[in-house]
């Protein structure tokens, strides 16, 4: 999950730093107000997805999250997918809805993307190869015959 988090983080941490930079002459001389743009920007949306993509693992494990599946790059690029959607969404809801913190839509938005993202990712299955899925029931061996991958899951 370590590589998927990043790349969404490294999502909005571009976002934010091109707002920025776009904002330029307009940005006031106060802490306060870069505490809230990188809470808001930032630190809250990466909070919902990290939120969102642990309630889904929790509740049915996802291959591509276990270490042993050596999925790095691709948990990288469904992060990358799952933080554009998220700012895609906190950015609509922003747009939308007036009168609540800004922040409640970012971390809504990114909650929603990583939920529906991870969800989306193969699950791990008890007797089930980590890396490819193949069922490791027939054979007695610790290494799957489909992609001499790693050993079964357990659960
Ligand atoms: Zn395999």
């Amino acid at each position: 999950m370590r590589a998927f988090l990043i790349a969404l983080a490294s999502v909005h941490v571009v976002i934010a730093a091109v707002s920025a930079v776009m904002s330029g002459p307009n940005i006031p001389e106060s802490v306060w107000w870069w505490l809230n743009f990188d809470l808001t920007l930032v630190v809250v949306p990466v909070a919902g997805a990290w939120l969102g993509a642990s309630i889904v693992h929790t509740t049915s494990r996802r291959r591509w999250f276990d270490r042993r599946a050596e999925c790095a790059v691709r948990c990288a690029l469904a992060g990358l997918g799952a933080g554009a959607l998220g700012a895609g969404l906190g950015l609509l809801w922003v747009i939308w809805i007036d009168g609540v913190h800004e922040a409640l839509g970012t971390g809504a938005g990114s909650f929603a993307a990583a939920v529906a993202v991870v969800v989306l990712l193969p699950r791990a299955r008890p007797g089930r190869c980590v890396r490819c899925g193949y069922s490791l029931e027939q054979t007695d061996r610790g290494c799957c015959p489909e992609c001499g991958g790693y050993a079964t899951l357990t659960l």
